[in-house]
């Protein structure tokens, strides 16, 4: 992909995130919206640009700089819980705020444009685990345990629904206790994951809950990896390197793993034809 493309992409990105931004500052009269969106989309553009300008950490410097602005700010610091289960505690309490409004822009309408993108570029969890030392599976075959991602979902929604449900007092506390006991519960079992497999997305692959969320509205996303078969000499390097296993020199949105696409660009990197 040519370098201006991705300064294109990344103008647009920045548009769309300054768009959220005035439109949430103005409709809630809260100025927290317009500093929030504008400092993420800055930081994804930013990244955007330095991977143009073939910066080898771009990619690694958006994640460290969004990632940990959600976990230690508004995670730690400001109490919203931004993990699926916040995501249930908001809707059911009927406000269009933190949480809501975060899954809303990252994980549900946002995809339709950007794909997994979050997962490339902003998740916390993938923050860490892309720091193991698997950043190419050992196998790129997959383990029939996706449905474990389902039963995390499910198990989500449950607990938050039986707090409602039997009307349990301070349930705000709760949620943080859950943000902080259910991050420090994803690092462990990713981490151990990521050893066992000897991958370091295992997790994303086989337990996050918002999967369930991401891979079908990913589906239909506007930005995605292309194969110019014209360039393509089918060196095979793109699928070796891709940590989600994709089948990235066929077109078709029904490619194996599909919707696994976390549009990190390892692969469009390493194309030795600059193919994609
Ligand atoms: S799949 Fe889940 S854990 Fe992995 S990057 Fe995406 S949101 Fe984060
Ligand atoms: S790395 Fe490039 S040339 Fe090699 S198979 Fe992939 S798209 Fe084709
Ligand atoms: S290597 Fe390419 S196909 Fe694989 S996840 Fe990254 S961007 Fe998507």
């Amino acid at each position: 992909m040519k370098n201006s493309k991705v300064k294109i992409i990344a103008l647009i990105m920045w548009i769309i995130f300054e768009i959220v931004a005035v439109v949430l500052w103005l409709s809630k009269d809260n100025i927290f919206y317009l500093l929030n969106f504008s400092y993420i989309g800055t930081s994804i553009a930013l990244g955007l640009v330095l991977m143009a300008n073939n910066q080898p950490y771009a990619r690694r410097i958006v994640q460290l700089l969004v990632g940990t602005y959600m976990l230690v700010y508004l995670g730690l610091i400001d109490n919203e819980n931004m993990q699926i289960e916040g995501f249930w505690y908001y809707l059911f309490t009927g406000v269009f705020e933190a949480a809501t409004i975060h899954y809303a822009v990252a994980k549900i309408f946002g995809p339709l444009i950007f794909g997994r993108g979050w997962c490339g570029f902003a998740c916390w969890t993938a923050m860490i685990l892309d720091f193991l030392p698997y950043k190419t599976p050992q196998s790129h075959e997959r383990r029939k345990i996706g449905w474990i991602r389902y039963i995390a979902f499910a198990v989500s929604l449950i607990f938050v629904s039986v707090l409602f449900l039997c009307k349990v007092d301070n349930i705000e506390r709760i949620m943080f206790w859950a943000f902080l006991i259910g991050n420090i519960v994803y690092y462990l079992v990713g981490i151990t994951l990521a050893f066992t497999f000897k991958d370091n997305r295992a997790f994303c692959k086989y337990i996050c809950p918002i999967t369930v969320f991401l891979k079908p509205i990913s589906y239909y996303s506007l930005f995605r990896i292309c194969c110019d078969k014209t360039k393509c000499i089918n060196c095979g390097k793109c699928e070796r390197l891709c940590p989600m296993d994709v089948e990235v020199t066929n077109n078709s949105r029904k490619r194996k793993n599909a919707t696994e696409c976390i549009l990190c660009m390892e692969c469009v990197k390493n194309c030795p034809k600059k193919a994609l």
